[in-house]
């Protein structure tokens, strides 16, 4: 798939924005949330090259800084050899910075941030300065015991048993705020991760269009009465 600027998907977020106020340019701005081994990685990398943008993953960063021995590195060592996550403020600061770099300005796919409610008010926080507000968070959601053997097939130094327990453990205490975070705001897309990875991508595609055919505010509103009346029940 080609990733020039020319791609049909990068003229379908122009002309999609082109309806909005404004008609500012713009591509797409996407989260990803999931388990460890629910395929974040690789749809992340067939999202970013289909719409020309960044693919910005924070674990590889940070294996990155740990296979160079960097400052970051060596204070990231230790969490990612346990499964814990590296602490919010340190992650906020790598993210925010990358965030404006000029090769963002079309967009990113970011892939393993947020992983907790801090970390999403503090992304919403940066694109609100940077006047480039998120355009969905899609959730690709899979079952621990797939998860568990997807995992124990790969060649990371950080999935051996131990600590793949431990980051499903972790993924499942922060994973809930998470998604209400964005479904509160009209962001959210659930996608069932298990299935032919080609055919995952379409599905992603699609949802995605779907959603940002509708404004954000029809979005929002539509996201309260569901919570509303999930409480009146
Ligand atoms: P996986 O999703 O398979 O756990 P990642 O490559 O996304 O793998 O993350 C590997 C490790 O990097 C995590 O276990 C954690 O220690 C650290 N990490 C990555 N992203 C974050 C984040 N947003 N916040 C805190 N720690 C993170």
């Amino acid at each position: 798939m080609p990733c020039s600027a020319a791609s049909p998907e990068l003229r379908w977020t122009r002309e999609t924005e082109r309806r909005g106020p404004g008609g500012a340019d713009r591509a797409l701005r996407i989260v990803l949330l999931g388990p460890p081994g629910a395929g974040k990685g690789t749809q992340a990398v067939r999202l970013a090259a289909r719409f020309g943008v960044p693919h910005i993953a924070t674990g590889d960063i940070f294996r990155s800084n740990v296979d160079q021995g960097t400052p970051l590195g060596r204070v990231a060592k230790r969490y990612l050899d346990s499964g814990e996550l590296v602490p919010d403020d340190i992650v906020i600061d790598i993210v925010s910075e990358r965030l404006a770099d000029p090769d963002c300005r079309h967009g990113f796919v970011l892939d393993g941030f947020p992983r907790s409610a801090p970390q999403a008010s503090a992304l919403s926080r940066r694109l609100d300065e940077l006047g480039t507000p998120l355009d969905a968070a899609i959730s690709l959601e899979v079952q621990e015991e797939e998860l568990f053997q997807r995992l124990a097939a790969r060649a990371r130094a950080d999935d051996t048993e131990q600590t793949i327990r431990n980051r499903l453990r972790v993924f499942a205490a922060s994973n809930h705020p998470l998604l209400r975070y964005y479904e509160q705001r009209g962001l959210l897309a659930r996608i069932d991760g298990v299935g032919d990875p080609d055919d995952l991508t379409e599905l992603v595609v699609a949802r995605l269009k779907d959603l940002m055919a509708h404004p954000i505010t029809e979005r929002r509103r539509s996201a309260e009465v569901a919570l509303a009346s999930m409480v009146g029940r």
